[in-house]
């Protein structure tokens, strides 16, 4: 692998590009991103080595490895204008959150050069300027190969996330959007929607904004996530996380109910055990 491209040179994108930098990558690495400023500012840090706002100048990078790191729903366009750019040896991939119908239709366009990929890396901060060159070390990135998948390419898109600190695992698409669904998608669609709660109670006598405290900050540090980018998921993987959401308000329909009866054993039992549930995972 000589010559890589990102595209969408944001926080991941950025990340993946210095990642490689820093464990010894010695070919060059491109940038295509809408945004002319996301190209400057990765270019005057030392994250590409040049960069275009311009799909069809990405011909003259000859790219044998592409990686697109913008939000999950520009991947179907981004992919017709790549269809014809790049030739049929190019491994294209991608650090998309969700999975499911997204890798059929990209391999329905791009034919066997794509392999779909996720990495279980990242932060609330977006824009190239916030990358960590040692995002993925340690990480899970799953990567969700399809009858179709070409074997040569889903081993080199396996081993270059190796080269970089990744642990890599397999999962089909549809039980990666089940699961991230659940994990992911859930803890950020509730974050949101808890700021939002203290938006609809602060009207009248009293801000409420004024007195969070540790607890509401760790629990919604989420929700300083990228709206672009986290509308692009929750549509994304719809079907999977409104059954979640129906999972969580069941849950809380539960909770609700032993606080209005007064369960005291019961509210007991139940924070007793998803305390130590928690506390299992780190
Ligand atoms: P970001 O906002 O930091 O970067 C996205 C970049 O894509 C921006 O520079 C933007 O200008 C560019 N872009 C937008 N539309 C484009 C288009 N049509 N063509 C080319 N470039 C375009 O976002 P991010 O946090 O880097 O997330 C990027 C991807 O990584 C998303 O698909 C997201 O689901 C996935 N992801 C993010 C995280 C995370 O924690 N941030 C973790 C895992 C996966």
């Amino acid at each position: 692998m000589e010559r890589v491209l990102v595209i969408g040179v944001g926080f991941m994108g950025g990340s993946f590009a210095l990642a490689l930098k820093n464990h010894g990558f010695k070919g060059s690495i491109y940038g295509y991103d809408i945004n002319p400023e996301s190209i400057k500012k990765a270019f005057d840090l030392g994250i590409i080595d040049e960069g275009t706002t311009n799909l069809s100048d990405i011909k003259n990078y000859e790219p044998d490895l592409i990686m697109l790191s913008s939000p999950v729903r520009t991947f179907r366009y981004i992919a017709k204008g790549l269809k014809d750019l790049v030739d049929e040896e190019v491994t294209i991939t991608d650090q998309g959150s969700v999975k499911g119908n997204i890798v059929y239709e990209l391999e329905r366009i791009l034919g066997n050069r794509y392999v779909g990929g996720h990495p279980i890396a990242g932060t609330e901060k977006s824009g190239v300027e916030h990358s960590i060159p040692n995002l993925y070390e340690g990480k899970k990135v799953i990567l969700t190969p399809t009858k179709n998948t070409d074997k040569e390419k889903l081993k080199k898109v396996e081993s270059t996330w190796r080269m970089i600190g990744g642990i890599v695992e397999y999962m089909s698409p549809e039980l990666h959007d089940h699961v991230f669904g659940v994990v992911s998608h859930l803890p950020h669609a509730v974050a949101f929607a808890l700021v939002d709660t203290l938006i609809r109670m602060s009207t009248g006598q009293v801000d409420l904004f004024k007195y969070p405290g540790g607890g509401f900050k760790d629990f919604t540090r989420i929700a300083k996530s990228d709206p672009i980018m986290w509308r692009d998921i929750f549509l994304e993987n719809k079907e999977n996380l409104l059954k979640a959401i129906e999972g969580f308000q069941n849950s809380l329909n539960y909770l609700k109910e032993l606080i209005k009866e007064e369960k005291e054993e019961e509210l007991t039992g139940y924070l007793r055990e998803v305390k130590t549930k928690r506390m299992e995972i780190d």
